[in-house]
């Protein structure tokens, strides 16, 4: 009986002293100069792994020339069956493709093909952020793969090499 009384008198004077909202505001108080987790995304952003696997690129070699060599590897390992290659055998006797297609829909980005290829042609970028607005745009063409390439060959050079470093 006496406990109860006890409790209830601790309980008023707790909520008299608004002693829960003190002990809310504790941990707010502690954590106000602390760093900070959060970043605002998308001006911030978190750092990134050379490993990173986002959207495929195709890679040329410093003169121009496509790396690919139409082996089809990665086609074979690519266990979502999400390429699709033509090839055809050039008039200097090399084979290129004649098509190379991603169907972003089927990729898992598992890196196979990047892990496949022999002449590290298709790679994946750190490119993360992008979206489809019409049917059929989720698959990514030769021609759009090698624009990548193009575009991101300086970064994508870079990080195969701080990559190799861990190998
Ligand atoms: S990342 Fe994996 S699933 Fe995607 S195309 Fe390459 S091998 Fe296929
Ligand atoms: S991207 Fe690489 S693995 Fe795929 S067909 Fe071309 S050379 Fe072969």
């Amino acid at each position: 009986m006496g406990g109860v009384m006890m409790n209830k008198i601790a309980h008023f004077i707790k909520s008299f002293t608004l002693w829960e909202l003190l002990k809310g505001l504790s941990v707010t108080g502690r954590y106000l100069f602390k760093t900070k987790v959060t970043i605002q995304y998308p001006e911030e952003k978190t750092p990134m792994s050379p490993r990173f696997r986002g959207l495929h690129a195709l890679r040329r070699y410093a003169n121009g020339e496509e790396r690919c060599i139409a082996c089809k590897l990665c086609e074979a390992v690519c266990p979502a069956l999400a390429i699709t290659i033509d090839s055809e055998e050039r008039e200097d006797g090399t084979r290129r493709t004649t098509r190379y297609d991603i169907d972003l829909f089927k990729c898992i980005y598992c890196g196979f093909c990047e892990e496949a290829c022999p002449v590290d042609s298709i790679v994946e970028t750190h490119i993360f952020e992008y979206h489809f607005e019409e049917h059929g745009s989720q698959v990514m063409t030769k021609e759009m793969l090698l624009e990548m390439g193009d575009k991101y060959e300086k970064e994508i050079a870079a990080n195969r090499e701080a990559d190799a470093k861990y190998r």
